[in-house]
Order: structure tokens, then C-alpha cells, then sequence
């Protein structure tokens, strides 16, 4: 099974805000990332091109309507001028043993690497071997980066961190150690390795509350989640933090649209998490957006729409219903 692509009819409200083709993707992924193994979402062109809305299944109505909000952002919308042409990125690691590790980093070509840890498949001691091999692919010079996804508590956090640093040798930052903010902050006053707030950015009621409460020491960052380009690019503004810029799991349109953020930042220190496209057996565009030598160009993607298919009735009607929510949620 490979990519595949169907068109949607647009919905009135949607022809009302300059939409002029809708279609729906799926695409199977190379690795189970994120606790899936296929990539299904929304594109949207309109007069500035094409834009993505693919939340996750796990999201309802309200907060999937941000990633409308972007999509149509990104079909109508100008984008803020870029202050770089090319975005560094990182290579992603998911829980794989440590030899597949190792082949993903040093075929990536890039200098930095984010390792997942702490996922209920995987034990600390399988984590400390990946980023053992991490290190061994990246060099000594290579900056590693760790991303729990909220699986801690803060003991948890403190112990498991210092364990993951000897075994790196050095680490970038840990990234959404805890879930709540508060633990957050008492795991940063805990260690001396960077605390990266993620999922507390982009999934919270209140995107600025971590910078408020002193919780990280730099910001996650999403177009999507966030409501688009703009809105993220107000985030990090406010938020006065170093911003790393990441994917959702996006197509190339996504991708291409999260460049546009990443070359907006007045301060860009870190590498970016925008090489997500590996992780996709196909993709939608034309000229796929992957890294060369560590970083990847900023610019949009066009939607190769020669392989629009008809045929696959329940995929659509979930998205057509699913846009439906996302419409009232929007508008409300
Ligand atoms: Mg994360």
C-alpha cells in the first residue's frame, strides 16, 4: 500500500473562505511512530497555494479546529518573509535497538539528533543503549536531544535524565520530561540539562503558561497545533524563549509551511524537528522536502494531484464529517 490521495467536494463554508480543492491523503509510515503505523489528513489549497489540517484521531473537535485554522492559513493567507533560506534540522529517532539507530542517524547527514525515550514499549536501560549508538553515529560534536513525551514523574525525571546524559554524553535538552507545568519547573530546578516544553505549548489551554511559570528553558513550537504560521510566530514572541520548530507529523505541505516559521524566527540556535518526512513512505508533493547536508530549503510544496483516486468512501466520509466538527468548532 502506497500513498494515496482523494478528492473531497468543498463544503460551501470552505468555498466561502477561497477554498477551491480539498483532498484527503493516506500514506503508511516507514516506522510506528507516535502509535501509528498511517498518516491521514486534509489538504487545502486556495489562492496562496496549498495548507494542511491533519490532527490526530485522538483530538476532538475544539482542538483539532486549530489545525483548520492553519490549513486555511496556509490555501489563503501570505506568509511572514523569511529571514533564512534554509532550516537545520534533526534527525529523529523513534524506539527502535540501537543498530537501527544508528542507521537512521548516520544516513541522515544530519549534525543533531532527537532520540524518543520513556515510551511503555521501551525500558531506560534500552534507552541509554539507543543514545549510545546515537552518540557513536553523531561524533562527539553531534548534539543529542531527548524527547519523553510526558511519561515521567518528576523523581522519575531526575533519575532517568542523569542516566540518559552519562550514556549521551551530552544532551541538548530533555524535552516534556513530566506533564504539567509545574512539574516541569521542579524537574528544571533538578537538573542541568535544558528543559523543552513541548506538549505543554502546543496542547494547552494557555500556550504562554510554561514561560510564565520559568518551566523550560525553550519552546516547542507547531504550526498546526498552534493555529498556523502566525499565531506560532506570536507564541514564541510572547513567550521570549528559544523556539525549536517541529513537524506534527506533516506532509510536505505541512513541512514546507513549518520552514516558513522556522525562517520567520528573529533567533534560530537550534536545529529543527522538519525532517519528518523520512518517517512517510510517499509523499504528496511534487519535489519532496527532504534534508540535504543537515537542513532543508524553505519553500512551499506543491500537491501532485496526477494521483487523485476515487474509491475509498469511509476514509473520506470520516474527513468530510470530521471538517464538518472542525468547521462548527471554528466558527464558534
Ligand atoms: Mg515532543
Amino acid at each position: 500500500m502506497t500513498l494515496i490521495l482523494h478528492r473531497l467536494p468543498v463544503p460551501a463554508r470552505l468555498v466561502d473562505r477561497g477554498i477551491d480543492d480539498l483532498l484527503v491523503y493516506r500514506v503508511p509510515l516507514t516506522v510506528r511512530f507516535r502509535r501509528i503505523d498511517v498518516r491521514d489528513g486534509l489538504l487545502l489549497h486556495g489562492p496562496a497555494g496549498w495548507g494542511e489540517t491533519s490532527p490526530f484521531w485522538d483530538y476532538d473537535a475544539a482542538e483539532s479546529s486549530a489545525w483548520l485554522r492553519a490549513g486555511l492559513e496556509g490555501a489563503t493567507s501570505s506568509l511572514p518573509d523569511p529571514l533564512r533560506d534554509r532550516i537545520p534540522v534533526n534527525a529523529t529517532v523513534p524506539v527502535v535497538d540501537p543498530g537501527q539507530a544508528h542507521r537512521i542517524v548516520a544516513s541522515s547527514g544530519c549534525a543533531t539528533a532527537k532520540v524518543k525515550v520513556a515510551d511503555p514499549r521501551s525500558r531506560l536501560s534500552a534507552d541509554c543503549a539507543r543514545l549510545e549508538a546515537v552518540r557513536d553515529a553523531l561524533g562527539p560534536d553531534g548534539r543529542i536531544r531527548i524527547d519523553a513525551n510526558a511519561a515521567w514523574t518528576v523523581d522519575e525525571a531526575v533519575a532517568a535524565i542523569g542516566e540518559l546524559r552519562r550514556a549521551a554524553g551530552e544532551l541538548e535538552y530533555a524535552e516534556q520530561p513530566c506533564p504539567s507545568v509545574a512539574d516541569l519547573a521542579a524537574v528544571r530546578r533538578r537538573v542541568d540539562v535544558p528543559i523543552a516544553a513541548d506538549e505543554s505549548v502546543r496542547r494547552a489551554e494557555d500556550p504562554l503558561a510554561v514561560a510564565r511559570a520559568g518551566a523550560a528553558d525553550l519552546i516547542i513550537v507547531k504550526a498546526q497545533p498552534l493555529g498556523g504560521v502566525r499565531r506560532a510566530l506570536r507564541v514564541v514572541e510572547e513567550a521570549g524563549l528559544p523556539a525549536i520548530v517541529s513537524s506534527a507529523l506533516d506532509t510536505g505541505v505541512g513541512i514546507g509551511l513549518a520552514a516558513h516559521l522556522a525562517a520567520a524566527l528573529p533567533r534560530l540556535d537550534h536545529a529543527c524537528g522538519l525532517a519528518t518526512t523520512r518517517l512517510f513512505t510517499g509523499d504528496v508533493t511534487e519535489a519532496s522536502i527532504t534534508p540535504e547536508n543537515g537542513s532543508i530549503p524553505v519553500r512551499r510544496a506543491e500537491v501532485d494531484t496526477s494521483g487523485v483516486q476515487t474509491g475509498d468512501e469511509e476514509l473520506c466520509a470520516r474527513w468530510a464529517a470530521r471538517l464538518a466538527e472542525m468547521m462548527e468548532a471554528l466558527d464558534a
